[in-house]
């Protein structure tokens, strides 16, 4: 059986510089998201700005992965490829991103709305991101894993969303997927609890329709069998010793960006 990391102060401290970089490079991404952008321009950028900051993209060669960028639009899921996709106004668009610094990972994620977007995608965007955060803020002394998957899948569950099974969230530090695994499903009072210095990333995938997903031929792309779209968000978090959670990942620079440019925030 895999072990769990607890993480030293001194790696936290490197968690969060990896985090918060990544959540520089999401909200320098926010000025750039918008109709008429080929997704492959904001991976190119994305790299340069990574680079200029001293890391490494932290996703580019993991497992063969060959960008810097997830780029997941409208019915991608999760793993999509910046490519020549010019984005359209109306589309959703989920970029996940990565770091290396200090041998430590960075990962964290944001659906952003490509110009409008509809009402229905704006209460996807809306409800995947409040699953989130309500995850995030009920930790507390003794929530274990199940707890957080619960939360998730019964906060969207109410609007008839899609609570992805395949692809969960996961334990974060000098390797990107470490234990424990954070499902987006679960039962209250099941699965490990969450002790002091734990860094795990809670990742929603959430599908307008059914939760059915499947594999393109890229062998990457993750896409709903039903074509409904999609959203991802992700925040790496640390337990406190209190036992409540500290967020290392920041979607303040994002959403200051977005409003300073008039875009609709989640
Ligand atoms: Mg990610
Ligand atoms: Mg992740």
């Amino acid at each position: 059986m895999k072990s769990i990391h607890i993480k030293s102060d001194e790696e936290v401290g490197y968690l969060r510089e990896n985090n918060q970089l990544v959540s520089a490079t999401l909200a320098y991404l926010a000025t750039l998201v918008e109709p008429g952008v080929a997704t492959i321009d904001l991976d190119i950028k994305a790299e340069e700005f990574i680079r200029d900051h001293g890391a490494v993209p932290g996703f580019k060669g993991y497992e063969g992965f060959p960008y810097t960028l997830c780029i997941s639009v409208n019915d991608v899921v999760v793993h999509g490829f910046p490519s020549n996709y010019v984005l359209v106004e109306g589309d959703i668009v989920s970029i996940d991103c990565g770091t290396v610094l200090h041998g430590f990972y960075g990962d964290s994620a944001y659906t952003f709305a490509v110009g409008e977007i509809s009402e229905e995608n704006k209460q996807l965007l809306r409800v995947t991101r409040e699953s989130l955060d309500l995850a995030i803020s009920g930790i507390s002394v003794g929530t274990r894993v199940g707890d957080i998957g619960a939360t998730i899948q019964g906060y969207v569950e109410k609007f008839g969303y899609g609570v992805v099974r395949e692809m969960v969230g996961h334990g974060l530090g000098k390797n990107m997927h470490e234990q424990p695994e954070v499902p987006n499903y679960g039962r209250h009072g099941h699965g490990k609890i969450l002790s002091p210095n734990l860094v795990i990333c809670i990742e929603p995938m959430i599908t307008m329709g059914k939760r059915n997903i499947y594999i393109d031929r890229d062998g990457w792309t993750v896409r709903t069998v039903d074509g409904k779209n999609a959203a991802h968000f992700e925040k790496a978090i640390v337990v406190k010793r209190d036992g409540s959670a500290e967020s290392l990942t920041t979607y303040m620079e994002i959403e200051e960006n977005l409003r300073h440019k008039g875009a609709w925030v989640s």
